[in-house]
């Protein structure tokens, strides 16, 4: 019976700035030769806590990066190859790290009716918001898009400008966040917590996590599953939370 800890990586155990000497670099970034270049590190104290967890019990990561940069994820002495939850839940992968086919045709029937739709919003934020926020689809099963991604300067989608863009478009049912630079939206179905319950029922017979940790007060949807709850000091999150 293994015991699990389900967590998000960026900027919950990865930051993208260097950290110091003797940070860990956590992922990569595409290859286009045969070096290899880290694109975020993690703190040395925050690996040495994750190696050792890792040990007894299995590392379920619980990230919105799709398959591609979820494959440039590789941390010396960590095992994230096992359950995991990817992009945002639109995919689940086994104990093999591959996608789960059961879940894959479960999201495809729920994504299909949203394919244009996602189209639509991206299209019309590439012509309403002038070069300042950078949409594009994150690759979900079936060669269907789970969800959009939006990034722009820091502040930009809380400064007017962009909450007027969030306000004019009718999301249709989807749900619409900004974390950080970046506005996701999300059709309904797709979220961290229902594929973090999947991975809890299929693998590991229905038991909650006994840890889950991350950095966004959306993550809290499947942070609460678990029996701790933990977050970096400084995250969003924690800043969230009453002084
Ligand atoms: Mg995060």
């Amino acid at each position: 019976m293994t015991d699990w800890i389900a967590t998000d990586l960026d900027s919950t155990l990865f930051a993208r700035a260097w950290l110091a000497e003797d940070a860990i670099a956590a992922t990569w970034s595409p290859a286009e030769d045969s070096s290899r270049t880290p694109s975020s590190w993690m703190k040395a104290s925050t690996h040495r806590l994750l190696s050792s967890l890792g040990k007894s019990f299995a590392l379920v990561p619980v990230t919105a990066r799709d398959l591609d940069s979820f494959s440039r994820v590789e941390v010396e002495e960590l095992n994230l190859r096992g359950p995991a939850v990817v992009a945002n839940g639109a995919v689940i992968l086994g104990w093999d790290g591959q996608p789960d086919p059961l879940w894959e045709e479960h999201m495809i029937a729920k994504l299909a009716s949203w394919e244009s739709t996602l189209d639509e919003f991206c299209a019309w934020l590439i012509g309403k918001s002038a070069g300042h926020a950078r949409p594009r689809l994150i690759p979900g099963p079936g060669g269907l898009p789970a969800y959009l991604v939006a990034k722009a300067e820091p502040g930009w989608w809380h400064a007017a400008e962009g909450k007027r863009i969030l306000a004019e478009m009718d999301w249709r049912g989807c749900r619409v966040e900004v974390l950080g630079l970046e506005l996701q939206v999300l059709p309904p179905g797709v979220g961290k917590r229902d594929a973090t319950l999947e991975v809890q029922r299929r693998w590991f017979e229905g038991r909650p996590p006994l840890l889950c940790m991350g950095d966004m007060p959306l993550d809290l949807e499947f942070m609460r599953l678990g029996g701790l709850l933990a977050t970096p000091m400084g995250s969003t999150l924690d800043q969230s939370w009453p002084p």
